[in-house]
């Protein structure tokens, strides 16, 4: 069993995930790198951990299938013995204008990005309240606060990631437990690549540091709530967007 806080990232085999999952392991966390579809990018993010000297593995788990949730927590819990940090970070885009919308699009959306929070939270709170201790950092995004043409889905599930954030450091908060969000703004990942030339143009235009965000510099911030130094820190949305949304 590794001496050291034990970090479980979901969606961590690429993108912010990985930054977060590398970031986390080099302030010493052991760290379990979550992947629902891609492997291979997990193993390519516990490889990268092992290199830099830190300690990693990696857990297959559709963060949107509550039993699934319970059963990687479980095990999670009967082979570590505590979880310190769990960062919600897994994350999907359907984007459509809401007239086209589908309801498929429109619920597999929420499932993920939603309630995949919800169910890695429900799992492990019981086992935090044990503890009387850690710290849950979830990956909101600005749109959240702003909303979005073409991204009604998105743009509700990342909303309701922050009413979960502020009603789970509500009821968790007098055990020393934190949860706070972390609200990226336009950030280059697989997520935005594809996006028009003329959108991100366009949108970098709002930030009034006029430039996108690098993942390491969602990941900083993560760490920083995941670490002792944020200890008085709960119930937050921390906005990382260079200024999109002032
Ligand atoms: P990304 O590059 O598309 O990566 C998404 C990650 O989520 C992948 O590792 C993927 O793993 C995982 N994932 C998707 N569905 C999953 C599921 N059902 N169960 C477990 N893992 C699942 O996206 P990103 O840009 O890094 O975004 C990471 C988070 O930041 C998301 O929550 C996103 O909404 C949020 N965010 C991003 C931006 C941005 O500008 N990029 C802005 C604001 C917020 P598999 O491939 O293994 O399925």
């Amino acid at each position: 069993m590794p001496d050291k806080k034990i970090a479980l990232v979901t969606g961590a085999g690429r993108g912010i995930g990985r930054a977060i999952a590398l970031t986390l392991a080099q302030e010493g966390m052991f760290v379990i790198v979550n992947y629902n579809g891609s492997a291979a990018k997990a193993q390519e993010t516990v490889e990268e951990i092992r290199k830099a000297g830190g300690e990693a593995v990696s857990f297959a788990c559709n963060v949107a299938d509550f039993n699934a949730c319970g059963e990687m927590i479980t095990a999670l819990v009967k082979d570590y013995g505590h979880i310190d940090v769990l960062v919600n970070n897994a994350g999907i885009t359907r984007d459509n204008l809401l007239m086209k919308m589908s309801e498929e699009d429109f619920d597999r959306v929420i499932a993920v990005n939603l309630k995949g929070c919800f169910n890695t939270i429900k799992h492990l709170s019981r086992q935090l309240l044990k503890q009387r201790s850690g710290k849950i950092i979830n990956i909101s995004s600005v749109t959240g606060v702003m909303g979005n043409a073409g991204q009604a889905n998105y743009c509700a599930s990342k909303a309701g990631v922050i009413g979960l954030t502020k009603s789970a450091a509500r009821e968790l908060g007098s055990r020393g437990i934190t949860v706070n969000a972390v609200a990226p703004g336009f950030i280059e990942t697989e997520m935005t690549e594809s996006l028009p030339d003329t959108v991100k143009t366009a949108l970098t235009e709002q930030i009034l540091l006029k430039r996108t965000g690098t993942a390491k510099e969602v990941a900083d911030v993560v760490a920083f709530l995941a670490s002792d130094a944020a200890g008085y820190i709960t119930g937050q949305v921390i906005s990382v967007d260079g200024g999109m949304a002032v």
